[in-house]
C-alpha cells in the first residue's frame, strides 16, 4: 500500500500504489497504462484527479509537441502524461504542507514555476526562465503540470500547494475544471491594467478563452463588451455570458461594426483569442488612441504587421502565456460567487477510459462541441444523479 516516508494520508482516502494513467508516445498516439503514483515533496500535495477538461493546447501538445517540453526535449515516447485543466480531491501531503486537507475538493493552475528565477520572483511564474528544467542536474523544480511535468489524464498527480484553489461545495466537478480557463482571461484582463469598470473592450474568437474573456470583462465592470466571431451559436452564449453586442465577421466588417458601435472613437482594449492572421492588424483599427491588445491566442505562421500604426497611436501589445499572476483565485472568486455561468461552455462529458474520443470530439468540434470534459469514473456520476 502507497505509504512513502514523510507523506500524511487518511483512512478516509486510501492511496493504491499504481494508477491509470494515459501516457504519449509517438505524435498523437496516447496509450492507457498502469503507472505508480507519484510521491509529494516539501510543499506539494498529492491530488486525486475527479475531472479534467481538454483544451486546444492539448491538442497541440499530442499532435506536435510544443510547447510541452520534457526532460529537455520533444514529449514523445518519456511515459509522459498530458493534461492540464483538471480538479479533484487532495489525497496526500508532502512533508510539512498544512494548507490544505486530504478530502479537500480543489482545482488548480497549470504553472508553478522554479520559485528562484527573476521572473517567479516577478510573480510572473508562468514566464519562468528556468521553463521545463525539472530533471537530472538542471533540477530547478520548476512545474508546468500536463507540460513540463505529468498531467491530468490520469488518477492523480502531483500539485504544488501554490497552484491549488479551494472548490466550494456548490460548485460541480466540471464548473471547476474551468476555472483554469476563467483564469487565463483574468490574467490577460490583469495584464492589460485590470481596471476596466466602465472601458470599453472588444473580445475577438469565440473559443473557450474567449467567451470566459466576455463573462470576466463584464464581471470586472467593462462597457460596452463586444465579440467577435463567426459562429451563431457561440455569439450566442458569448451574450449570456454578458457581451453587450456581438458582431458577426462572415456578415459584417469586424473593424467597421466596431467602429459603428463605437461612433468612430475605438475600444480601450482588444482581448484577442482568435488567433487570425490578420488578427492585430484589425485590433489595431479596433481600439483608440493609447489603446491596448492583449494577445492570447496566436496563428501558426509567421505574420506581416502594420507596425506604423501600432507605433503612431502609441499602441500597446501584450503576449500573455497561461494564468499568470494568481488570476486563476480571482477568477474562481467570481464564479464562487456566481457572477458568471461558465457551465454554458461545457458542453460534452466522457469517461476517463474514452479519453481518445473526447480528444476527437474537442479537435472535430462534433456536435458543437467548445468545452469537452473527461470524468474520472462516469459511473459514480450517474450514481449520484440517481441517488
Ligand atoms: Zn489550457
Ligand atoms: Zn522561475
Amino acid at each position: 500500500m502507497y505509504a512513502p516516508q514523510g507523506v500524511k494520508l487518511s483512512p478516509k482516502m486510501p492511496v493504491p500504489d499504481t494508477m491509470r494513467a494515459w501516457v504519449l508516445g509517438e505524435p498523437g498516439e496516447l496509450k492507457l497504462v498502469e503507472k505508480p503514483v507519484p510521491v509529494p515533496k516539501r510543499a506539494e500535495v498529492l491530488v486525486r484527479i475527479d475531472a479534467v477538461a481538454i483544451c486546444a493546447t492539448d491538442l497541440e501538445v499530442i499532435a506536435h509537441g510544443p510547447p510541452a517540453k520534457v526532460q529537455g526535449g520533444l514529449p514523445f515516447n518519456k511515459n509522459w502524461t498530458p493534461g492540464h485543466e483538471y480538479m479533484g480531491t487532495v489525497a496526500a501531503l508532502g512533508p510539512g504542507v498544512d494548507e490544505y486537507a486530504i478530502g479537500e475538493r480543489v482545482t488548480v493552475e497549470i504553472h508553478a514555476g522554479c520559485r528562484q528565477c527573476k521572473r517567479c520572483r516577478q510573480g510572473m511564474y508562468t514566464s519562468c526562465l528556468n521553463y521545463g528544467l525539472n530533471y537530472g542536474d538542471v533540477d530547478k523544480g520548476h512545474r508546468a503540470n500536463g507540460f513540463t511535468t505529468d498531467g491530468g489524464f490520469g488518477e492523480y498527480a502531483i500539485n504544488n500547494i501554490n497552484t491549488l484553489v479551494h472548490v466550494p461545495d456548490d460548485m460541480s466537478d466540471e464548473e471547476a475544471t474551468l476555472v483554469v480557463t476563467a483564469g487565463t482571461a483574468m490574467y490577460g484582463l490583469t495584464e492589460l491594467g485590470g481596471l476596466v469598470a466602465g472601458e470599453s473592450i472588444v473580445v475577438t474568437g469565440p473559443g473557450p478563452i474567449g467567451l470566459l474573456g466576455v463573462a470576466v470583462a463584464k464581471a470586472l465592470g467593462a462597457e460596452p463588451v463586444i465579440l467577435t466571431g463567426t459562429r451563431d451559436n457561440r455569439l450566442q452564449i458569448g451574450r449570456e455570458l454578458g457581451a453587450d453586442h456581438v458582431i458577426n465577421v462572415r456578415r459584417q466588417d469586424a473593424v467597421e461594426a466596431v467602429q459603428r458601435i463605437m461612433n468612430g472613437r475605438g475600444v480601450d482594449y482588444v482581448l484577442e483569442c482568435a488567433g487570425a492572421p490578420n488578427a492585430i492588424d484589425e485590433a489595431a483599427r479596433m481600439v483608440n488612441r493609447g489603446g491596448k491588445i492583449c494577445l492570447a491566442a496566436f496563428p501558426h505562421e509567421p505574420v506581416p504587421i502594420d507596425v506604423a500604426a501600432l507605433v503612431t497611436n502609441n499602441i500597446y501589445l501584450y503576449g500573455i502565456r497561461g494564468e499568470g499572476k494568481s488570476a486563476t483565485h480571482r477568477a474562481a472568486a467570481f464564479m464562487a460567487q456566481k457572477r458568471f455561468d461558465a457551465t454554458k461552455i461545457h458542453t460534452h462529458t466522457f469517461g476517463l477510459d474514452d479519453l481518445p474520443t473526447a480528444l476527437r470530439y474537442a479537435r472535430d468540434r462534433v456536435d458543437d462541441a467548445i468545452k469537452v470534459v473527461v470524468k474520472r469514473r462516469t459511473e459514480a456520476v450517474q450514481q449520484a444523479a440517481a441517488e
